[in-house]
């Protein structure tokens, strides 16, 4: 049987962050019920088409899904459990699983924003499913948090990750976020030290990028450290400045990340990802190794045997008629299927597998990529293990570069 991931987006948030430049509004309280009408009427769309599929993973992402009242997100997971083929947590419902006679193994996640969940809701996604939870946590640092205009606290934190873990959750993720204005070594190793106490199964941690469009952009400008060296800065509108970390001290918190947390018995499985082994995130993995998914709701991206689509972004129109969504449908070219296999495939610490590669293609790797694979290697940029080929550390410190020399050059 074909296996399928779905991806369900909720674009809505408490209020905007500064650095964020995802597709979710901040005053649409009003449209919480009409777009959970319309993502039910989009899955009762799509239930035709991917009848024959088995779920293999869920992911509710945003926005902040947790931001809607339990209820909502029920109706939504009924609606999943109605329209699509998600049978070990259907029994789950059926209260197995409570009683610990079966385990579900569609993993099945839900985005949470501390500042918007409690101990009844975290109850209630539990009984609805719902096995791995990922907090959005970014930094333990108060002065790191309102600096990102993030609306919750580290205190917020422990306390819906300990409610988490009562109600049930065995798979929790906590999101981190590196190089914020103003941040350092210290204050990483701090932020870091404090989340290992609390030993989630599973941590990413990102660097910021200043994306156009957001606050952060806009009150970017050069600062100057106390040595006088030039920096980009956040100039803040209360007239605070907070330098951004140099690209060496980035790297030097990359490394102290990863050796801590290996130290720690997590393993970097992505270049952002570390899970204690046997909880890496299914879902991600699925979408770099190319696995078929299905995006739900506002500006959700599908790709399905090749043909790439996504949603309107347009809000109104989506919960008008959310079954004429999706934009026109894109099938990819070999080319381009070459391309994302390698680029997604390389951000994986085991890499890409060449046997891989020739079961997709039917071509040999060496024959598309020969020349750059042998660049990379003689500058130690990637290596080789049995079947697979990896980014080194050193590839990892340039990986954009490294993974640019993928893209084919048109004929
Ligand atoms: S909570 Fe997440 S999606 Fe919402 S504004 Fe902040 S970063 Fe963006």
């Amino acid at each position: 049987m074909k296996e399928l991931e779905l991806y369900i987006h909720i674009p809505f948030c408490a209020q905007k962050c500064h650095y964020c430049d995802f597709v979710s509004f901040a005053d649409k309280t009003d449209a919480f019920e009409e777009y959970v009408n319309a993502l039910c009427r989009e899955m009762e769309y799509y239930k035709e088409r991917f009848a024959e599929q088995r779920i293999k993973t869920v992911y509710i992402g945003g926005g902040t899904p947790s931001l809607l009242p339990a209820d909502l997100i029920l109706r939504i997971t009924d609606s999943l459990y109605k329209n699509f083929n998600l049978t070990e947590t259907k029994e789950k419902r059926k209260g197995l699983f409570l009683q610990k006679k079966i385990r579900p193994t569609t993993e099945f996640s839900m985005e949470c924003n501390p500042g918007t969940v409690d101990k009844s809701k975290l109850d209630a996604y539990w009984k609805a499913g719902i096995n791995r939870i990922s907090f959005g946590l970014q930094s333990t640092i108060e002065d790191e948090l309102r600096t990102l205009g993030r609306i919750h606290t580290y205190e917020d934190f422990i306390r819906c990750f300990e409610d988490a873990r009562e109600v049930g959750f065995d798979n929790i993720n906590v999101d981190l976020m590196q190089a914020l204005p103003g941040q350092d070594m210290i204050s990483w190793q701090m932020t870091l030290g404090q989340v290992g106490t609390w030993h989630p199964e599973h941590i990413s941690a990102y660097s910021l990028i200043i994306e156009e469009g957001t606050d952060f952009h806009q009150w970017m400008k050069k600062g100057k450290t106390i040595s006088g060296e030039e920096r980009n800065g956040i100039f803040l509108p209360n007239g605070e400045v907070k330098l951004l970390p140099s690209e060496e001290e980035e790297r030097d918190i990359y490394y102290f990340t990863k050796e801590m947390l290996e130290k720690s018995g997590y393993k970097q499985y992505e270049i952002s990802n570390y899970a204690v082994p046997g909880f890496e995130c299914q879902h991600n993995i699925g979408y770099w190794k190319r696995e078929n998914y299905l995006g739900l709701g506002l500006n959700a991206s599908s790709m399905a045997d090749n043909v790439r689509w996504k949603n309107t972004a347009d809000l109104a129109a989506y919960i008008q008629d959310p079954t004429q969504a999706a934009e026109e449908e894109k099938k990819l070219s070999v080319k381009e299927q070459m391309e994302e296999f390698m680029f997604l495939g390389l951000r994986l610490r085991d890499g890409i597998s060449q046997t891989d590669f020739v079961n997709c293609f039917h071509q040999d790797i060496t024959l598309v990529y020969g020349e750059v694979l042998d660049d990379l290697y003689d500058q130690g940029m990637i290596t080789y293990e049995e079947d697979n080929i990896k980014l080194t550390d050193k590839g990892i410190d340039v990986s954009n570069r490294v993974l640019a020399e993928f893209l084919i050059d048109p004929e």
